[in-house]
């Protein structure tokens, strides 16, 4: 059939002028087929990368015992994470194998379930979406509400947080339309509250309508504005992209204590909010929200609709805040740890000490994201003295040194010159 001139092993084409050939051990291959080639095998690349994620797709307790090694506390919004992105992946992994889920008799279309935390600040709610992306493998952006504006207006447009997903994703799109967004401070497009008959702020409403056709579901075509300018004209679906909304929600206390008086189900909430033990029992009704306290709130209810799962974080105590200084992986004490190690020197806090630490970043009202400044302007001196004292070996901060700004104490080994 094939005369003794070498032919393509793929197609048979003949090698001639218009048609070179590279040479393999047994065999050639014209240029066209390699192209063809590349495509098949890039289509499987696609492929790979999506599933990837899936493949290891941990069980509810699994994922929250993976949380915990990060997360302290937090107990009943770590379940409902794991719930909820179990489910999740669940649901795009028997899409992904053809297997639409559906039940015999009536077709069931399981939806997606985005999430809403509520909690105040530095409780850990950027932290638990950070963390669980992670755990499951998939690209993650953190949003700011408060910088998002409509469509046509100066700042950035909704449609820019798919391009920053996307470059997460380092422009994998298969991977980017799999990750999750976490979208901060949530509660500052509230439109003004009930109570007050002012003007109404219409443009948190419409950073709201912007941010239901990203959250719904559906194709998206980014414009290029805002960065990613790269991917613009690219569409992106937002179906599968799991959105988790978080905000503080100050003053949805007094909306919940309203409800919950009202039925008699008061739990005395008519506290006084400065006493941290008080405001500590208050945090708590936030596990009592219902989606019509979001919309007294000023939420609209579209947008509430579309985070069918609330759940609540609250603020850490004293034992919680030491517990987040030493137990996470990457706890600022081990952190400080180390850096002293580089001068060659141990770091030691004593049990009053680090209790001393989360007094004082309960005091500073920014929940455990005080604990760092408590921590730097504590040991900004000894950073600043240790790497010019001879023989230093080892730091002890004592409850003097915690509480009462007393030094320090820096022990210089014996056989130091
Ligand atoms: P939020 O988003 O609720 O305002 P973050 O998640 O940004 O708070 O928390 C700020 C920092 O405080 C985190 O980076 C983390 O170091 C620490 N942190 C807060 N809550 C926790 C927690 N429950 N467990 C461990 N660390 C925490």
């Amino acid at each position: 059939m094939h005369t003794d001139k070498a032919h393509c092993s793929f197609c048979g084409l003949q090698q001639g002028p218009d048609l070179p050939l590279i040479a393999g051990e047994e065999g050639h291959i014209c240029e066209e087929c390699v192209r063809l080639a590349s495509q098949v095998v890039g289509s499987w690349g696609r492929k790979r990368a999506a599933i990837r994620p899936m493949k290891s797709l941990l069980k509810p307790a699994e994922l929250k015992a993976r949380l915990d090694h990060y997360v302290i506390g937090q107990e009943l919004a770590k379940e409902t994470l794991a719930v909820a992105v179990y489910n999740h992946y669940k649901r795009l992994n028997m899409e992904s194998e053809g297997q639409q889920m559906q039940a015999t008799a009536d077709d069931v279309e399981v939806e997606k379930s985005n999430i809403l935390l509520l909690g105040p600040s530095g409780t850990g709610k950027t932290l638990l979406a950070a963390t669980l992306a992670r755990v499951v493998g998939v690209p993650f952006v953190i949003a700011d509400a408060t910088t998002l504006t409509q469509a046509g207006y100066v700042g950035e447009d909704v449609e820019s947080i798919l391009g920053r997903l996307l470059d997460a994703a380092d422009g994998n799109q298969d991977l980017a339309e799999w990750g999750i967004v976490y979208i901060d401070e949530i509660d500052k497009l509230a439109r003004s509250s009930e109570s007050s008959h002012g003007t109404r702020d219409v443009s948190g409403e419409g950073v709201q309508q912007a941010l239901l056709k990203l959250v719904e579901g559906s194709r998206v075509k980014l414009n290029g504005k805002g960065g990613g300018k790269q991917h613009a004209e690219r569409t992106v679906d937002t179906r599968n992209i799991l959105f988790i909304a978080g905000g503080a929600f100050a003053g949805l206390e007094t909306l919940l204590q309203r409800r919950l008086d009202s039925r008699g189900q008061g739990i005395g909430f008519h506290v006084d909010l400065s006493d941290p033990k008080t405001a500590y029992e208050a945090c708590r009704v936030f596990e009592q929200v219902q989606p019509d306290d979001l919309r007294h709130f000023g939420l609209i209810p579209e947008f509430i609709g579309r985070f069918p799962i609330i759940t609540a974080l609250h603020e850490l105590d004293e034992q919680g805040l030491v517990q987040i200084l030493t137990e996470p992986r990457n706890a600022l004490v081990r952190q400080y740890q180390r850096l002293f190690e580089f001068e060659g020197v141990a770091l030691r806090f004593t049990d009053e000490a680090l209790m001393s630490i989360a007094r004082q970043a309960i005091a500073r009202g920014t929940g455990a994201r005080g604990l760092r400044g408590v921590m730097e302007g504590l040991l900004r001196k000894t950073m600043f003295d240790l790497p010019t004292t001879v023989g230093a070996s080892e730091c002890l901060v004592d409850e003097q040194a915690a509480g009462a700004g007393q030094a320090v104490k820096i022990t210089i080994a014996a056989d130091s010159p």
